[in-house]
């Protein structure tokens, strides 16, 4: 789970980390009131959407008087951001955050992520921090480094501090920073935090003046607080009916569809259809114990998903049966016509049953032995 820059910034508060003082505003009026209250004469109007890379986007404006605030604020709250992370289609701002603005001296990375080789927390750093970052992990490598941390009590911070080239009356401030973030890390049970930038001011504090935390969705049953957090507008809205279904479903950028039964096997049919030369639209796992009404509304999903062009069911069943399947399909077409192609491979518990009331119902659909026929035929019709 994701939630917005704000949010993550109100956890490292609680945690004792210095952020720039900010409001949210959701009118503009409410953005003059909130730059008027922060005070001073230098504000930053940020869009808050679940995306990076708002700041090349214009989704950052660092404004210099009220009228300023206004202006950016009315320009950014309803419009569409598209950034690097947003995809073509972007993503609409409903809320912006209000922030004292910063003299800057210097931008740095600094991230902390679960490593799974390693099975500790590292951390990953970098002195080319902003909106480059990119840019120099791709050309400039030797710019980012991993410090992978054992135990933090005891862990030598004086390497990270040396490779950001931070000073020496610097470093204690680093360190206790760096062990702040690291305990809301654990206590939150994040699966990923990154501060860029973190800004050196130029009246020498070191300030996150960023920050993207992804929770850890195992965890969420006993984080409430951050739960609360959730932003259900930012959300995939697929993503939330299917969830609702109890269908383990994530929208890819392809164009055939995938009903299948169990995570592994939905993986094999995606790797399949890779391999015939195409490109899932979607991983579905309709999971073991699957219901009619859960089959109905995988098809309904994809039915009316414009970027689905064809359909591959996938059922191996097992305890699932293959008849409930079919009668799904039957379900979703009285409100979802069948207006493209769907391949069908049916095998196991009630397969007959399954493939019958397909047959009966006078459904012309393209039947495969096996997966490597079904992803043959699914990537013919729909090249
Ligand atoms: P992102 O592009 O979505 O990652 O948004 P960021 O929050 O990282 O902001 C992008 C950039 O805006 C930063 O790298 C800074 O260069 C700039 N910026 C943000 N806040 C301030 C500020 O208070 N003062 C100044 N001068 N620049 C800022
Ligand atoms: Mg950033």
């Amino acid at each position: 789970m994701n939630i917005h820059e704000y949010q993550a910034k109100e956890i490292l508060k609680s945690f004792a980390v210095s952020v720039p003082h900010g409001l949210l505003a959701q009118s503009s009026d409410e953005a003059v009131q909130s730059a008027k209250a922060l005070g001073g004469s230098l504000w930053v109007v940020k869009a808050q959407i679940h995306a990076g890379g708002r700041g090349k986007a214009g989704g950052v404006r660092v404004c210099q008087s009220l009228a300023d605030v206004k202006s950016a604020a009315d320009a950014l709250l309803g419009s569409v951001l598209v950034s690097k992370q947003t995809g073509p289609e972007g993503k609409k701002v409903h809320k912006i955050y209000i922030e004292e603005g910063l003299d800057i001296a210097q931008e740095f990375y600094l991230a902390l992520l679960v490593d799974r080789e390693l099975e500790c927390l590292s951390f990953m750093a970098s002195p080319s921090g902003g909106m480059d970052i990119e840019d120099v992990a791709a050309h400039q490598p030797e710019k980012i480094a991993t410090f992978p941390i054992q135990d933090i009590q005891t862990a030598n911070l004086s390497d990270m501090a040396a490779f950001l080239g931070l000073h020496d009356e610097l470093v204690g401030k680093f360190e206790s920073l760096v062990k702040k973030i690291y305990q809301m890390f654990v206590a939150q049970d994040a699966a990923m935090l990154e501060i860029n930038p973190l800004v050196l001011t130029c009246s020498g504090d070191l300030v996150p003046l960023d920050a993207k935390l992804i929770a850890d969705d195992n965890a969420l049953y006993r984080q409430e607080a951050m739960v609360a957090m959730r932003d259900l507008a930012e959300e995939d809205s697929r993503e939330l009916e299917a969830a609702q279904f109890g269908l383990n479903y994530i929208q890819l950028d392809g164009t055939i569809g995938c009903i299948v039964n169990g995570a592994g096997l939905a993986m094999a049919t995606m790797d399949m259809i890779h391999m015939k030369g195409s490109k899932p639209a979607n991983f579905l796992d309709v999971g073991g114990g699957v219901t009619v009404p859960a089959v109905t509304e995988a098809f309904k999903l994809l039915f009316s998903d414009q970027h689905v062009k064809a359909v591959l069911v996938n059922i191996f069943g097992g305890i699932v049966r293959c008849d409930i399947i079919a009668q799904g399909l039957l379900e979703a077409i009285k409100t979802h016509p069948m207006n493209i192609p769907v391949i069908m491979r049916l095998v196991g518990t009630n397969e007959e049953a399954g493939q019958n009331l397909v047959k009966d119902a006078g459904l012309k659909v393209y039947w495969a032995k096996d997966l490597d026929e079904a992803a043959s035929i699914a990537v013919k019709v729909t090249s």
